[in-house]
């Protein structure tokens, strides 16, 4: 599958919020957000904005338009 990855670390790994409840996803080619654990998600769990979303790994957001293809 081929993934996005973030254009500042090259991370594939995101989350929907830098707080609370949230969701761990990655996002295919087709710039589909694809949810590592999607049976955890409830209904305090921040939904993911495609406008906003967060590095898993370092402090870069930004909208999905921004993510790179990792290679
Ligand atoms: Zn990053």
């Amino acid at each position: 599958m081929e993934l996005l990855a973030c254009p500042q670390c090259g991370s594939q790994w995101f989350v929907s919020s830098r707080s609370g409840e949230r969701t761990v996803f990655q996002m295919d080619g087709q710039h589909q957000p694809v949810i590592a654990q999607p049976e955890s998600i409830s209904e305090d769990t921040v939904p993911i904005n495609p406008d906003q979303i967060f590095c898993g790994a370092c402090s870069w957001k930004g909208p999905e338009n921004d993510l790179v293809e990792s290679r």
